[in-house]
């Protein structure tokens, strides 16, 4: 039983060090993905009562040629651990200013910014200096955080997100529902727009409880006179819900998955002339 047990030991120490290899292998590659072109940004539509397109999502993707398509769930909290988010969420913030500045100008476009990225001081003028770079009028960018972001150093986040919104960008709280305090940061820090979670929307069909989620969250929006999104609608009984409780936009496979861009404006013009 003791040589037994001690075998034990050593399977466990063999994998465990198996799984530290793997990670570490992941990060390094990780490090030097962009440098090798293995990113690209995805744009998923975020749609009005109507379902005309208003907004689209950059959502990152990865594919490592010794990895394959690595998900995002996987690889942004292990760009966080690293500081390649620093990078990263500038890059993508680039790319996706850079695509938005060719489009119909009643688009906007929305980009994900990681907690790590608000606690580099100079976040305001990163995205001041893209703006500039692309054009971008600063009213067509949505910055989307999550309430992770406003828990460290709240008086830091603050004034970063006040030099955000001085520049005319709008701040959009993402996965809305699923962190702590939801109720006082939206009173004390200047959101735009109000994202409500996937999980209450894909629940909200069987789930009493999720539904009184979305409902109270829809009024809270409208008593702050702020756009509440639904996020994650994949049905057309998920859709008429959602209208039916009053968000102002929906996003989801229902309307389109995360994909190529939109058409820059004026390309359809010129075809049409060509
Ligand atoms: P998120 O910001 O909540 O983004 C929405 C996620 O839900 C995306 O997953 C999107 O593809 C997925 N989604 C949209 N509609 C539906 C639907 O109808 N059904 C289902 N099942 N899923 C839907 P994705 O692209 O895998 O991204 C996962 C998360 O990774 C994002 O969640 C975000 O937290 C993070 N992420 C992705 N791109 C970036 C980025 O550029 N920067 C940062 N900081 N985070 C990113
Ligand atoms: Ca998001
Ligand atoms: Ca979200
Ligand atoms: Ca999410």
């Amino acid at each position: 039983a003791k040589s037994a047990g001690r075998g034990t030991v050593a399977f466990y120490d063999l994998h465990m060090d198996q799984a530290v290899r793997a990670r570490r292998r992941l990060e390094a590659d990780l490090r030097g993905a962009i440098q090798r072109s293995e990113m690209r940004v995805v744009y998923q539509p975020v749609v009005d009562v109507e379902g005309r397109p208003v907004s689209y999502e950059a959502l990152l993707r990865w594919r490592s040629p010794d990895h394959g398509d690595v998900a995002p769930d996987v690889f942004i909290p292990l760009a966080e651990d690293t500081g390649a988010i620093i990078a990263l969420g500038e890059w993508v913030l680039r790319e996706a200013c850079r695509a938005a500045a060719g489009w119909d100008e009643r688009l906007s476009i929305a980009v994900n910014v990681s907690p790590v990225q608000f606690r580099v001081a100079n976040l305001a003028d990163q995205v001041s200096a893209i703006l500039a770079e692309t054009g971008l009028a600063p009213e067509r960018l949505g910055l989307e955080i999550t309430e992770t972001a406003l828990m460290r150093s709240r008086e830091e986040t603050l004034q970063t997100l006040r030099r955000l919104k001085a520049l005319g960008v709008k701040i959009i709280m993402d996965d809305f529902g699923t962190g702590y305090s939801s109720l006082s940061n939206l009173q004390s820090f200047p959101f735009d727009k109000i994202k409500i979670d996937r999980s209450f929307i894909t629940a909200m069909g069987d789930d009493r409880g999720a539904k009184a989620i979305v409902t109270a969250i829809v009024g809270l929006g409208r008593s702050l006179d702020l756009p509440v999104v639904a996020e994650g609608v994949e049905t057309e009984a998920q859709r008429q819900m959602v209208v039916l409780e009053g968000c102002t936009e929906a996003q989801g496979y229902l309307f389109g998955r995360p994909g190529a861009a939109p058409q820059a404006a004026g390309a359809q013009a010129r075809t049409a002339v060509g």
